[in-house]
Order: structure tokens, then C-alpha cells, then sequence
């Protein structure tokens, strides 16, 4: 059993002074394998202060010491990425395959950031003016528990390389995931104050994070409830904000696709991290008179998934993170039939064979209408919708009939049509036959997924602000 109680402040480990302790199972034999002390406020008030202390320092900073700082972070995380990996497979429970490349995106995330800083150019001359542009200040960086190691890796990496100072809070649901993600970061020997880390809960340390004076900055990725309840209490000391929030992304299947494949793509969209991504594909949208062959292309694919346990590297889908992850996703697939829907794979309950554990089966669903609670929410388990369209128009209506718009895919054999198709798509960003984001491109949503944009530049501007100085 292993006891987590402590928080990272100003370059050192240092006990908790919360009181609350929350105990963690592992998702595949629902054992228990740590219990952790949260943070709370006084805690939070610490790690905020001492940002705020390093911040001049870290603001002062040149570019090369900071591309400096970075190798220094993305060696440190890579040597211990077969660590990240493992807690990934026993805290959360993805499957090997997937746990391996968040392991290594990790490492990759600061890599790709010192690439971006070193051809930036920090001042521009625009009109009569020098245009600066300077960090904005101490960040809070507030992550979900779906992908804890790459998401403050990569938004750390953005807050250095902008020269922002910051206090990281992950998801208290991921105290291993973090413990190990510290001790890596903390490896790296920056000075102190650089960067903080502590467990707390979201109406706790994430409050006092969004309320905060000294909090120049919040750049969150989780739902978009939690989203809407950062910015509102951002909005009081005007804080600057990036959402990474909700999706539903829509994967299109156009008539002159290569069928057998692109539904292999579609399905790994909508099944990765174990339908656990935001940017999984789950609403498959086919032409109409393909469907027969849709839905016996789809029967096929998920029969021949293995669901299972996570450290197998056969298996495709392992554990959901927790029992009410479980829980929901049954409701989900209940819901799919009460309201008329037609189950194709899958359903209720755990695979067979699997006493234990939050599995769920694959489940699929056609004949689902735009309006039914599956094709609107996000699920966050592998359930897929097949919705069927009528032509072009229809197809892009379709995707378009959502709240969100963080991602959408298009698969067709014509590479032109798929584009022009893109450019009708409310998404951040469009996916054209391949299911793997291209990590230096600007990442976010549109509606309500999100605001901003991470990644590559235009996740180092979030960090920025202009400053212009003229003179006569
Ligand atoms: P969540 O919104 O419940 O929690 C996310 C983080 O916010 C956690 O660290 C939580 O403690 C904190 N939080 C909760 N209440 C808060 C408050 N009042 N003030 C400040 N912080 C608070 O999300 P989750 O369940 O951890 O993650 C799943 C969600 O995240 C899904 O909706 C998924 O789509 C989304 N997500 C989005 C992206 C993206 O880049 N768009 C990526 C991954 C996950």
C-alpha cells in the first residue's frame, strides 16, 4: 500500500497540510493501492507564493537558458518514462500500447516546445512600435486524470518556455501518476519555484487557483462544466485562460472510402485510451445506403477486440479509471436502448470472462438519432453512435449539430473532397484518413470545447502577451 502525502513546493518535498484522504484502486482488480492526503487551501496559498517568488527570475530568463531548461526536463522525464508508463497501466489502467506513448509524449512534449522557442522571435516591430512579447505571468495549469503525465508535461513545457512560473494541480484522482510525473520534473534541477505540484481537490486548490490574486493565468484541460466554473471565477481579477473542455467528435465516412479500412480507423478513433479521449471519434457518421455494410464491418472489428488486462500488450481496451466511470458508461448504453437506439456489439455489464474490474464491453450502436442523449453527450467510455446521412450536406449538418467541436475525422479516397469538407466542419482541428494528432499543430475546440489553443506556437502565445513601447 502506498501513502501519498506529500505536495512539490519551491523545489522540495514537503508534507501535506490537508486533512482529507481519498484511497485509489487499481481499475483492474478494484485492489487498493494508495491513499492519498490532499492539499487544501493553505497549501495552495504556499505553492502560488512561491511562483510568484520565482517568477522575476524565470521572467529574466534568456531563450537559450530556457531551451536549456527544457532538454534538462525532457531528459529527466525520458529516463523515467518506463516508470510513468507502468503507474499508467496500475493507477489508470491503459493498455500498455497506449500507456507507452504517453510515457514518451511526456518526454517528447518538452523536445518539441525547445524546438518552437529557439526559432521564436520574442520582438517584432509593428507600425512605429517594438512589440514585446513577455510572459503573463504566474500560471496555474489544472489537469483531468485521463492523460496525467502528457498534459502537465505538455503545459509545462509552454508555461517555461514563455517564462511563466506555475503551480500545477492534476486530477486528485491521479496521485501515483503524479507522485512519479514529480519526482521525474523535479530530477530535471531547475531553481526553485519554477514549477510547484500538488493533489487537491477541484473545489479546494483548483478554486483557490482560480481566485487567486497572484494567478495571472489559468490553462485548463477537463470538462466543460468544470471549464465554466474556471472562467467565471477568473473573470473577477481578469486572469487570461485556455479551455481544453469536452468533445463529441464527429468521424465521417464518405461513400468513396476504402470501407473495411476506414472503419478500422474510426473504430480505433472512438476506442482509444480506452474511450477514455477527449477527441474520441464517437459519432460514426456513414452514408445511408452503405449501413448494412457498415454495421457488419463494425460487428467484425469489435468481436475481434481484446478487453482485458492492461499490462497485456494484446489487449486493446483495458479498465475504465474508476467505479463511477463504470457506472456511467452503463447508464449510457442504457440509455441508447431505452430510447430506441439499436445495439450491434456490446451492451451492458462487463465482458465475459472478467469478475473484476471497471471493463466494460465495446459497445455500438446504430440507427441512432441526432437527438438521442448518445449522439449529444460525451460519454467518455467506448461507446460509438453510427448515425446515417443522406448526402454531403446532410453529413456536414450532422457533425455540425453539437454543442461541441473540438475534433473531427474524414475518411474518403478523394483527398481534395475531404478538405473542402473540412473546411464546412466546426472543429478545432479535422483529421483527414489518420486517427494521430500532429502535436505541433494548435490544439482546441471551438463552442463550447474549449477557448485557446495548446501546442506548438500557439500554445507558447497562450503564455505570452504583447507589450508594445513607441517612441517619438
Ligand atoms: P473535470 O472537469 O472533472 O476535472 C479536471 C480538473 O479540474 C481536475 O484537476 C479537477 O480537480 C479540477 N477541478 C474540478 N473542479 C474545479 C473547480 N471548481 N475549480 C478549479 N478546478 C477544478 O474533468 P475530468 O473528469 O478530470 O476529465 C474528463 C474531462 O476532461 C472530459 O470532459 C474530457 O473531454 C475533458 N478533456 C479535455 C481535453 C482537451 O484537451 N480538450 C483533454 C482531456 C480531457
Amino acid at each position: 500500500m502506498r501513502e501519498f502525502n506529500q505536495s512539490y513546493i519551491h523545489g522540495r518535498f514537503v508534507p501535506v497540510q490537508g486533512t482529507t484522504v481519498l484511497q485509489s484502486v487499481n481499475p483492474s482488480t478494484e485492489q487498493t493501492i494508495a491513499h492519498t492526503r490532499l492539499a487544501n487551501r493553505d497549501d495552495a496559498k504556499l505553492a502560488i507564493a512561491a511562483a510568484k517568488g520565482a517568477q522575476p527570475q524565470l521572467a529574466g530568463s534568456s531563450k537559450s537558458e530556457r531551451i536549456e531548461m527544457l532538454k534538462q526536463l525532457e531528459a529527466a522525464v525520458l529516463a523515467r518514462a518506463d516508470h510513468i508508463r507502468d503507474v499508467t497501466i496500475e493507477e489508470y489502467g491503459g493498455p500498455v500500447s497506449r500507456a507507452q506513448w504517453v510515457s514518451q509524449y511526456a518526454s517528447q512534449c518538452f523536445a518539441r516546445t525547445a524546438k518552437i522557442l529557439a526559432g521564436y522571435e520574442f520582438t517584432r516591430h509593428i507600425g512605429e512600435s517594438v512589440v514585446h512579447m513577455r510572459p503573463v505571468g504566474v500560471a496555474a495549469l489544472i489537469a483531468p486524470w485521463n492523460s496525467v503525465a502528457g498534459t502537465i508535461c505538455n503545459k509545462l513545457a509552454s508555461a517555461i518556455a514563455a517564462g511563466c512560473a506555475s503551480v500545477i494541480k492534476p486530477s486528485e484522482l491521479s496521485p501515483w501518476q503524479t507522485e512519479v510525473t514529480a519526482q521525474a520534473l523535479h530530477a530535471a534541477g531547475l531553481p526553485a519555484g519554477f514549477f510547484n505540484i500538488l493533489l487537491g481537490r477541484g473545489d479546494d486548490v483548483g478554486d483557490e487557483l482560480s481566485t487567486s490574486a497572484d494567478i495571472a493565468k489559468i490553462s485548463f484541460t477537463g470538462s466543460t462544466s468544470t471549464g465554466k466554473i474556471i472562467a467565471r471565477a477568473a473573470v473577477d481579477s481578469m486572469k487570461r485562460v485556455s479551455l481544453g473542455l469536452t468533445g463529441k467528435s464527429a468521424a465521417i465516412v464518405l461513400d468513396d472510402a476504402p470501407f473495411a479500412e476506414a472503419i478500422g480507423q474510426a473504430l480505433g478513433a472512438a476506442f482509444m485510451n480506452n474511450g477514455q479521449a477527449c477527441v474520441a471519434g464517437t459519432r460514426l457518421l456513414v452514408p445511408r445506403h452503405r449501413l448494412e455494410q457498415v454495421i457488419t464491418l463494425v460487428q467484425a472489428h469489435v468481436s475481434a477486440l481484446r478487453v482485458g488486462d492492461p499490462r497485456d500488450p494484446a489487449t486493446a481496451i483495458g479498465p475504465l479509471a474508476s467505479r463511477s466511470q463504470y457506472e456511467r458508461i452503463q447508464h449510457y448504453i442504457r440509455r441508447g436502448l431505452e430510447q430506441g437506439a439499436t445495439l450491434i456489439a456490446g451492451g451492458e455489464g462487463r465482458p465475459q470472462g472478467l469478475q473484476a474490474g471497471y471493463f466494460v464491453k465495446p459497445t455500438v450502436f446504430a440507427h441512432v438519432d441526432r437527438d438521442m442523449d448518445i449522439a449529444r453527450e460525451e460519454i467518455f467510455g467506448p461507446v460509438l453512435s453510427i448515425l446515417a446521412y443522406d448526402n454531403e450536406a446532410d453529413a456536414i449538418a450532422m457533425a455540425n449539430d453539437s454543442i461541441y467541436g473540438l475534433q473531427a475525422y474524414v475518411f474518403s479516397s478523394n483527398v481534395q473532397r475531404a478538405e473542402r469538407l473540412a473546411q464546412q466542419l466546426q472543429a478545432g482541428a479535422v483529421l483527414i484518413n489518420r486517427t494521430m494528432v500532429d502535436p505541433l499543430a494548435p490544439f482546441g475546440g471551438v463552442k463550447q470545447s474549449g477557448l485557446g489553443r495548446e501546442n506548438g506556437l500557439f500554445g507558447l502565445e497562450a503564455f505570452l502577451e504583447p507589450k508594445a513601447i513607441v517612441t517619438v
